[in-house]
Parts: structure tokens; sequence; C-alpha cells
């Protein structure tokens, strides 16, 4: 069975369409999402819509929790509390009522799923560094963890005692082994690459594969500045920073 796994997709309908295309087209029946699945972006119903015509698990992100009052506006910069306000106007009763169904950690499935940290879901920290990353194991037991929220891929895996940041795109699962995965940003990556982001487990093979797809950035880009979402909101996507 392959699993696609996304997050952080920010209402980038655009990045989405192509991630789902190529996870469909790898034969993945499953997705998991590490939630944001809006903000910053000018699409966030047809983003909604699209993830729940998928085979989904999914959890709350910080964005989405703002959206929803669950996370206080003030916790963001004033760009993205500008964006958060939008999106607020712009979600139909039903988008609305989807996301706040969604919870800040899935329990129910064989990996960890949580959009900031396993360490306290709802504080929204960010796991950018090896030390912070390895402070993160105790929080859970599951061999995976698979996170989001700083739109920077990073995998961190623990053997015997051992860790190690794991540079390569794809790699095996060791069985004994444990790992946290930031599965980059979909919708808004910052790490210096503007191609959308999206990751395969093959849980026969165990094999892990991260993925960087090019998409159509420029329409994304000129709907933001159409839906009147600040400039540099549109102008990042360039930069994927
Ligand atoms: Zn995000």
């Amino acid at each position: 069975m392959k699993i696609g796994l996304i997050s952080d997709i920010h209402s980038n309908l655009e990045a989405l369409s192509v991630v789902l295309d190529a996870l469909k087209e790898n034969n993945c029946t499953e997705i998991i999402c590490c939630g944001d699945i809006v903000g910053y972006g000018a699409n966030p119903n047809e983003c909604i819509k699209l993830l729940r015509s998928c085979n989904l698990k999914i959890v709350l992100g910080n964005h989405d929790a703002g959206v929803l009052n669950k996370t206080p506006l003030y916790y963001f910069n004033e760009v993205a509390q500008k964006a958060i306000l939008w999106t607020r106007k712009e979600l139909t009763r039903d988008s609305l009522e989807y996301l706040d169904l969604l919870f800040l950690v899935d329990h129910s499935y064989p990996f960890h799923i949580v959009h900031a940290s396993p360490q306290a879901p709802g504080k929204w920290y960010y796991i950018l560094s090896l030390p912070e990353a390895i402070h993160q194991f105790r929080f859970f037991e599951k061999p995976i963890c698979v996170i989001g929220h700083t739109h920077i891929p990073l995998v961190v895996e623990e053997l015997n005692n051992q860790y190690r940041i794991i540079e390569e795109d794809e790699f095996l699962i060791e069985s004994g082994a444990h790992y946290l995965i930031n599965v980059g940003s979909v919708g808004q990556p910052r790490d210096g690459d503007p191609r959308t982001t999206c990751c395969i487990y093959d849980t026969k093979k165990k094999l892990f594969k991260r993925m960087r797809l090019e998409y159509d950035i420029k329409s994304a880009a000129q709907k933001i500045l159409e839906a009147g979402l600040p400039k540099v909101l549109s102008e990042r996507l360039f930069y994927g920073r």
C-alpha cells in the first residue's frame, strides 16, 4: 500500500491539484495531511472540497484554528492575521463546519499525526533544528511521527539512541527505529525551492520518498493579488520563502 503525506496547503489550489494528481498516479490509496488547509492563499473552499474527496486522515493546523477562533489572532504576524480574517469571511458554512471537526492529534492511525509538535500540539512550536527535533522523540511512541508547520522538510531518525538528519529524498524505514518527519508544504514552501512538496510511503518496501513538483505559481500568485490579500503572500511563492 502507498500512502501520500502532505501538509500546509494554505488555500493554494494550483499546488494541491498537482500534488493530488501525482499521488493518484503513484497509486496512493490514502492521504495523511498535517493541517493548515487554509490561510495565505485565495482558494480555501476549493481546497477543502478537493481534500474531502480523498481518503484522508487530517489534523488541525494553527491557521485552521485561527480561522475558527480556536487560536487567538495575536499568535499570528500581521500578514497572517489579514489572511485569516479574509479566509474567515470567505469560507462557506460547510467549510467552517468541516474545519471545526478536526482534532489536534490523530490517535487512530499507525503514525503519530500532528501539525506542529508531539510535545504540545496546541502550542504551535516550531521544530527547525536537530536538538529541537531530538527533544520531541520522548513525546511519541509510534515508529513514525509526521508533522508540518515550518514549511521546511526535515527527517530525523533515532536508532539505538543515536539521532541523525536524513538528507536524502528517498530512504528506507529501519525496523526498531523512530522517525520525526516534517513533510514540507504543499502551498507555501519556505526552504528556497518554490516547487510544491509531497511525500509517499510505500508500506511494503518500507520506502519513504519526497517529491518536488512544478505547479502554476503565476496563477496562484495572481489570485492572491486579485483577492486583495497582502502582496507579499503572492511574491513569496516565487522564491519559496
Ligand atoms: Zn502552515
